[in-house]
């Protein structure tokens, strides 16, 4: 199962914090408010699903979420 925190919240910006209590992973999701753009620090996000010239995947395009991104958009980022 994982959970997700809020940690930091700005008009522009969004940080969470997922865990993941099955393999302990634990990453950084960014949500950019200004761009529409969302970023995982997680490999799977990195190396495979963004899709931006400075990184990252616009909020709207689900086909480029991580788990962890769907799980905060599910739980509601903006
Ligand atoms: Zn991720």
């Amino acid at each position: 199962m994982i959970s997700s925190t809020l940690i930091f919240q700005s008009e522009m910006f969004s940080d969470w914090i997922i865990y993941n209590d099955e393999t302990h992973g634990e990453y950084l999701v960014t949500v950019d408010h200004s761009e529409d753009t969302c970023y995982c620090t997680c490999p799977d996000f990195q190396y495979r699903k963004q899709t931006e010239k400075f990184g990252g995947a616009k909020l709207d395009d689900n086909e480029h979420h991580c788990k962890h991104i769907r799980k905060v958009i599910q739980d509601g980022c903006s």
